[in-house]
């Protein structure tokens, strides 16, 4: 038996579909097979919350009087991208601030709008007969803005490389802290409740698909830049209203030696049309697989070193080098299942409903690198890991704590662990103060005794 999506959208009209998470989707199709499930179940849920650097709003200040035509603009010190008519700017998630370095970025700007506050706006121009003013400084809030339009290049990757170090110290990366010598594995994705992996065909995630974004309803506008079907690592471009979005589920965070970036929650209902849709939204951890990437190698080329797993990789520990490793995710599989459970909700009220695409994304793209000219010099390396001395225990903060699970394989007294629904939680009376944690956390809810927190740094003013 067969519905289409009308059929499934007059259910949810009149109260009476039936919705699940992706994950009890898995179980469902295991246990009665994909067409018992598809007669079932209408709509599949997903949710993924991790960070997504390649996101950032498009602003609009509206005029001043005299006008001008914003040449270059930052906010909070953080500058923005112009040259998009005169009053428009893009704050990228990832843009450092100038005066306050790579813990206070774009991302924080993004979440300090959406929490109310007020946010510098700093302008340059050249002056023309039409824009004669030249500089302009003022405060703004979210509510001043005529728009603020969450749209990000690529988001929601379909698999995502996890990540170690076979190299001799620690290395600071997108992919969090990597301690030497295979001390850890990270990975990110939330695996069976991953909206592509829910559907890998793209046949219900397309351009124009309604979607969960930050917390309000968004739409997928294209494939992601960095779309690679052919490779397994498709992504989608996304947008929303920043201004109904919730900042549970927009957070800036900031990984220490790396930068500023932005955790995001997506989630996307897929409709359950016949078996073929069930069995691909019936995938579970055991059957999505990623390659282990050696970070320690410095080149684009760096070696996969085995493929694991989703359930190996949330078990804990992977076998590696002949050893047992230690994992942790990167991204909040607890905040990924609140994602999935918002969207049913939605769904089960009658709030939401689905859209066919208006076109299917690409299944045959593929990617290709930036050659380097050869007489172009080698930049910089990562900068080691700071070295300490102190003995005190370090601080947890669970208010900020975003549950990306990032500190579990981190330290040796296994202080940081979590609960069978990964929550997290933390017996800091058994911390050694080795500090091996203290620069791991992005968002800063570890802290060592005496440091003050990163809010506070976010609270200064910018200087002008
Ligand atoms: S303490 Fe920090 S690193 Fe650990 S789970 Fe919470 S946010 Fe992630
Ligand atoms: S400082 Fe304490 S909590 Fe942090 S890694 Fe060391 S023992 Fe664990």
């Amino acid at each position: 038996m067969s519905k289409t999506l009308s059929d499934i959208n007059d259910k949810i009209v009149r109260g009476a579909a039936r919705v699940v998470r992706a994950d009890e989707m898995a179980t469902l199709v295991r246990a009665k097979g994909p067409e018992r499930a598809a007669e079932e179940v209408d709509v599949v849920t997903t949710g993924t919350f991790g960070a997504m650097c390649s996101s950032g709003v498009w602003l609009n200040f509206g005029h001043s009087d005299p006008p001008i035509k914003m040449s270059r603009v930052w906010l909070n010190d953080v500058e923005a991208y112009t040259g998009v008519a005169a009053v428009d700017a893009y704050i990228g998630a990832t843009q450092p601030s100038q005066s306050r370095g790579i813990a206070y970025g774009g991302a924080h700007v993004i979440e300090d709008l959406l929490r109310g506050k007020p946010v510098v706006l700093r302008a340059v121009a050249y002056g023309t007969d039409c824009y004669p003013r030249k500089k302009i400084v003022t405060t703004i809030t979210l509510a001043d803005l005529n728009s603020a339009v969450m749209s990000n290049p690529r988001n929601g990757y379909q698999r995502y490389n996890a990540a170690t170090n076979s190299g001799p110290r620690a290395l600071r990366t997108y992919m969090g802290k990597l301690l030497p010598r295979f001390g850890n594995v990270t990975f990110s994705g939330a695996g069976a409740l991953s909206p592509l992996s829910n559907d890998p065909g793209y046949r219900a995630i397309g351009i124009g698909t309604r979607i969960f974004l930050g917390g309000a309803p968004g739409f997928v506008t294209g494939p992601g830049t960095q779309h690679s079907p052919q490779s397994g690592f498709g992504t989608i471009m996304v947008q929303g209203d920043l201004k109904r979005m919730s900042p549970e589920f927009v957070r800036a965070a900031t990984f220490p030696g790396y930068g500023s970036t932005l955790y995001l929650g997506i989630g996307i209902p897929i409709p359950i049309l016949a078996a073929e849709s069930a069995r691909a939204a019936g995938v579970g951890d055991k059957d999505i697989f990623t390659s282990v990437m050696d970070y320690g190698v410095p080149s684009r080329t760096r070696p996969a070193l085995r493929e694991a797993s989703y359930a190996e990789l949330k078990s804990g520990a992977i076998e590696l080098a002949g050893r047992e490793v230690r994992t942790s995710p990167l991204s909040s599989y607890a905040a990924a299942r609140r994602i999935a459970d918002a969207l049913k909700t939605w769904i089960e009220r009658g709030e939401f409903l689905l859209t066919a695409p208006s076109e299917n994304l690409p299944t045959q793209a593929t990617v290709k690198p930036l050659e380097r000219r050869p007489s172009q010099p080698d930049g910089p390396g990562p900068k080691p890991s700071p070295a300490s001395s102190s003995n005190g225990r370090v601080a947890w903060d669970a208010g900020t704590c975003i549950e990306c699970g990032e500190c579990l394989s981190i330290c040796p007294r296994s202080v940081f662990s979590r609960t069978r629904d990964w929550a997290i939680r933390a017996d800091i009376s058994a911390c050694a103060g080795c500090r091996l944690c203290v620069d791991v956390c992005p968002v800063g809810a570890i802290r060592p005794p005496g440091r003050s927190k990163l809010g506070d740094a976010r609270r200064r003013q910018v200087a002008l």
